[in-house]
């Protein structure tokens, strides 16, 4: 009962925070979609199905880290990530249009993400264990990041990590000011790839900071689209990010737990979509955590994959 108790505490805690905004601001609540495929008669553009959700439940997601400028010295708060997934209420009767083209009915691989690196805090850490698990991971890397910590993007391409955009320096006033701005943030993370690993990786995969629902992002979807993008939200996650609030009496790893096996249970019933797990390489809990995750998505009959083996954008 008690555990039971936690997991509903969870839901209505990540709801109450999407809904407040973890940056302190009402969000919008309907899925966006990405605008090459929008529309159910563009099936052939790239192969994907209109999907209608077969719950009445959406996901959205949220977060308000900062980090305002390369130069400036990245501060444990700076690096405080407040992204999490929620369950928010939709009309059950509008079709949720999302691209759909590899993933089975059914599929139980998993996408194990991680954000907002490479800090140089864990992320040797973190690799270090996906090698011993032989385990491949997609990383969305900052580029104020990759500037500092050019060897750790190296050793993620060497052990066959695939390292994507998350803009260069997740300042929102910078990544959501408009088209210009925007596009700068990509070419600007492009130059930092291009100096750390000698090119542009191949696979251009990108994470909105604070999921693409958190801002107006319309107009960004384009651009992505226009430099060969594929965009990707989450749907499941640890809410590491969310540690702080969490209630009082769960252990850092209870409510890490709980999270993760709650929100993966969403997941799992949204059978044709892929299983995108969000986690960020900043927090010592997440690398805590993550040889019990490995096993825990094992002992559920889980795959690992990364996300370039999807052939579209997601954004739930
Ligand atoms: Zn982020």
């Amino acid at each position: 009962m008690k555990h039971k108790f936690r997991i509903d505490f969870i839901a209505l805690v990540v709801l109450l925070s999407f809904f407040a905004g973890c940056d302190g601001t009402f969000s919008l609540t309907k899925p966006i979609t990405d605008p090459p495929v929008s529309t159910a008669t563009d099936e052939e553009y790239r192969g994907e199905v209109t999907y209608s959700q077969t719950s009445d439940t959406d996901t959205g997601n949220n977060d308000s880290q900062s980090i305002t400028s390369a130069s400036e010295e990245i501060s444990e708060k700076t690096a405080e990530e407040t992204e999490a997934i929620t369950e928010v209420q939709t009309d059950a009767s509008e079709p949720v249009e999302i691209s759909n083209a590899t993933v089975e009915s059914g599929s139980k691989t998993v996408y194990l993400t991680f954000d907002d690196g490479p800090s140089g805090k864990y992320s040797a850490q973190i690799l270090d264990i996906l090698e011993e698990r032989g385990i491949k991971a997609t990383f969305f890397t900052l580029g104020t990041y990759v500037d500092r910590n050019p060897e750790i993007v190296k050793r993620m391409k060497d052990e066959g990590h695939m390292v994507g955009c998350h803009t260069y320096s997740h300042d929102y006033s910078s990544v959501y000011s408009g088209a210009e701005g925007f596009k700068n943030e990509i070419k600007m993370w492009e130059s930092s790839m291009e100096k750390a690993l000698g090119s542009i990786p191949e696979e251009k995969l990108f994470r909105f900071p604070g999921g693409s629902v958190s801002k107006e992002t319309g107009y960004a979807k384009e651009i992505l689209f226009g430099m060969g993008y594929k965009g990707f939200d989450w749907n499941a996650v640890s809410n590491d990010c969310l540690l702080s609030s969490k209630p009082e009496d769960m252990t850092d790893e209870e409510y890490l737990k709980d999270s993760l096996i709650s929100s993966l249970e969403y997941s799992f019933n949204l059978k044709t979509s892929p299983h995108i797990i969000l986690m960020h390489e900043t927090y010592f809990q997440t690398v805590e955590m993550l040889e019990w995750t490995i096993d825990y998505l094992t002992d559920q009959g889980c795959s690992f994959g990364t996300l370039d083996q999807l052939d579209s954008s997601w954004y739930f």
